[in-house]
């Protein structure tokens, strides 16, 4: 579930569409969130897939830790990705704005967290924009990610989060008791597609 106050729009014929701010939202502040309506599709069930039903998949959901293609039921799966994203999945997989975001603002996204099967060229024509997203991006930028999320996190408990009752109890009760210095960060390489089932969110902390 993608955060109230935004809208989907058509960014060009080319880009297609877009998810943009309808007001502001801070940094901070959750933008996504997994709910329980959002569409789950197992390695197994994929396989089985027609290919254009994979197709549609590859582009419109991301692969969580366990293999598992998620697509939102609702304009979360129109966000696009930027090298610059203001909005970033965070180790306990909901997203976070990253910086201040404006009304009008396009909600941005790393699609190096989505676990993609193939590189992916992009072109947010943004400064130092890497043109093109792979697979083991992961591995060469999560500590960088994790800075920017731990900084958005600081924001967590002063900002409006009209999402918090959407987030599980266990991952909200797992947040609080970090913020407090209870528990250990959570890293953003933990999204990364585990190699056997079962082995991942084990809670790589930093
Ligand atoms: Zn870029």
């Amino acid at each position: 579930m993608i955060h109230p106050s935004t809208e989907l729009r058509l960014v060009d014929p080319v880009i297609g569409y877009g998810v943009f701010a309808t007001e502001f939202i801070p940094r901070g502040t959750v933008l996504y969130v997994q709910d329980e309506l959002e569409i789950k599709v197992s390695p197994e069930d994929y396989q089985m897939m027609r290919p254009e039903y994979q197709l549609t998949l590859d582009k419109y959901s991301f692969v969580d830790p366990y293999g598992i293609h998620i697509l939102s039921w609702d304009f979360a799966k129109y966000v696009n990705h930027r090298c610059d994203c203001n909005s970033m999945s965070t180790g306990w997989g909901f997203e976070i704005a990253l910086h201040d975001i404006q009304a009008g603002d396009e909600i941005t996204d790393e699609y190096g967290l989505f676990n993609l099967e193939y590189e992916m060229p992009v072109s947010c024509s943004c400064t130092n924009c890497r043109t093109v997203v792979k697979p083991d991006d992961i591995d060469y930028y999560a500590r960088k990610w994790d800075r920017r999320v731990k900084r958005a996190l600081l924001k967590f408990n002063h900002v409006h989060q009209p999402l918090l009752p959407h987030l599980s109890t266990d991952v909200l009760e797992n947040v609080t008791a970090f913020l407090v210095g209870e528990s250990p960060y959570i890293s953003v390489a933990n999204l990364k597609r585990s190699p056997s089932p079962g082995a991942a969110h084990h809670g790589i902390a930093i």
